[in-house]
């Protein structure tokens, strides 16, 4: 026998088991994002690895260490998407999408690829429900909050409630370039004890030396006195109406000064929600606002902001219960007593299904027990029995799973109108 092929390390077969529940993620998403009046946009898995570097930045982590490069005999370069912001903005700018409207609200649900050491919660192939809102002056810390909501309310609708939102904000562009200035003035006496990759980031994205895990680091970071000294008024006052506006729609959030976000484009308003359950790949998903990446990336001036949820880290912070709730049940599961009534039975399962009722049975003649249990297995919430005597009476059995009520329904003349009825 040959060597075994496994799936490649950090990525993952979403098995027929596990398919309802990424369904119900999926319809969920949808439903959220119509209330919110987002239209869907898919783009390609693989992009030119130009738009990355000029997007994410050539210096940001996901650019320099995880980017998966597809080899190619031709010249050109292209990488598996690691995010799906710099697709969208592509998009954006080749569909000319600000002639068609004002404002663009799209959202996406789609899998991205980084070239990461797997661990709990840390795949090469994940995927993500994003979301991205650009248009012409639309900077407005009103929309800022509808945005952050938007994403807290996502994570809502799932059952999720244990997590926790943090906000920050970057400043202008101008303030930006201040804030990593003091920040590398204030780092430069201490570059001998920050850990190794954090020496690195000092020259290439000093950004984030705020958020490494190293403890040494941290410590060096918490005792940094820079406090919002890097904004300009206009910069505060926006972030403080953000905070204003997230308060009176209700979303809890707290202030987190050293959040920063390792990517070039964002500027303003970013926020990372998290998960402390999920130890450490705690992250459930993460935005901000990027005013000035599609000009940079050769389209019009538009201001823009976005964020991304990662769907297998909803997974793991939901609890059994959450899931269950989430997934579609199978509504009926057929016992058939007898084998010579194979025919009826195939009969009353086409007629469930037609009215709308999802339907399965046992396909081979087994005894009764071996297929309650076949029932229970699948999840079904109701049982329905024929056997010779039912179908001589013009009945059928129906058992609720959950109160184990048994009661029988008629079925004269070949009429499941009431079954149907009472199995909605
Ligand atoms: P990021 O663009 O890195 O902020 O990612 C947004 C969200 O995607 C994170 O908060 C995670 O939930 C998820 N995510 C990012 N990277 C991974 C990964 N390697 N494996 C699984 N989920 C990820």
């Amino acid at each position: 026998m040959g060597n075994k092929i496994a799936v490649p390390r950090g990525t993952n077969d979403i098995l027929p088991e596990e398919m309802p529940l990424w369904y119900e993620i999926e319809s969920v998403v949808r439903e959220c994002f119509n209330l919110y009046n987002y239209k869907e946009i898919r783009t390609p898995i693989f992009e030119d690895v130009g738009l990355f570097q000029r997007s994410l930045g050539a210096t940001s982590d996901v650019v320099n260490k995880q980017l998966l490069c597809l080899a190619s005999d031709k010249k050109e370069g292209f990488a598996l998407r690691p995010e799906g912001t710099a697709s969208i903005v592509r998009s954006y700018i080749e569909n000319s999408m600000n002639r068609k409207e004002a404002l663009s609200k799209l959202f996406y649900i789609g899998s991205m690829f980084r070239g990461e050491r797997p661990q709990k919660g840390r795949l090469r192939q994940f995927h993500q429900i994003g979301a991205e809102v650009i248009g012409t002056d639309v900077c407005s810390p009103y929309l800022d909050a509808d945005v952050i909501a938007l994403s807290v309310n996502l994570l809502k609708s799932f059952g999720l409630n244990g997590f926790k939102l943090k906000i920050n904000t970057l400043g202008s562009p101008e303030d930006k370039e201040t804030f990593s200035s003091m920040l590398r003035g204030a780092l430069q006496h201490k570059m001998l004890d920050l850990c190794e990759d954090c020496q690195d980031r000092f020259d290439r994205n000093v950004f984030r030396i705020l958020d490494c895990k190293n403890k040494e680091c941290r410590l060096i970071v918490e005792n940094l006195d820079i406090g919002d000294r890097y904004l300009s008024q206009e910069s505060r006052d926006y972030y403080c109406q953000v905070m204003a506006v997230l308060t009176r729609l209700g979303i809890e959030f707290e202030e987190s000064p050293h959040l920063v976000r390792g990517l070039d484009y964002y500027t303003h308003t970013v926020f990372e929600i998290s998960d402390p359950s999920l130890g450490s790949q705690d992250a459930l998903g993460a935005g901000g606002r990027y005013n000035n990446l599609v000009s940079q990336l050769g389209g019009p001036k538009v201001d823009a902001i976005g964020f991304a949820l990662g769907i297998e880290r909803i997974l793991l912070a939901l609890g059994e219960d959450q899931k269950q709730a989430l997934a579609d049940p199978l509504l009926a599961y057929l016992i058939v007593l007898d084998e010579n009534l194979m025919d009826q039975g195939v009969t009353i399962l086409n007629e469930l299904r037609s009215g709308c009722i999802s339907a399965d049975m046992s396909w081979k003649n087994s005894s009764m027990k071996s297929q309650m249990r076949q029932a229970n297995k699948m999840g079904a919430l109701n049982v329905v029995f024929i056997g010779a005597d039912e179908m001589e009476r013009g009945v059928v059995g129906l058992k609720n799973m959950e109160t184990g009520e048994q009661e029988e329904i008629s079925i004269k003349d070949q009429n499941f109108d009431l079954l149907i009825k009472k199995l909605h």
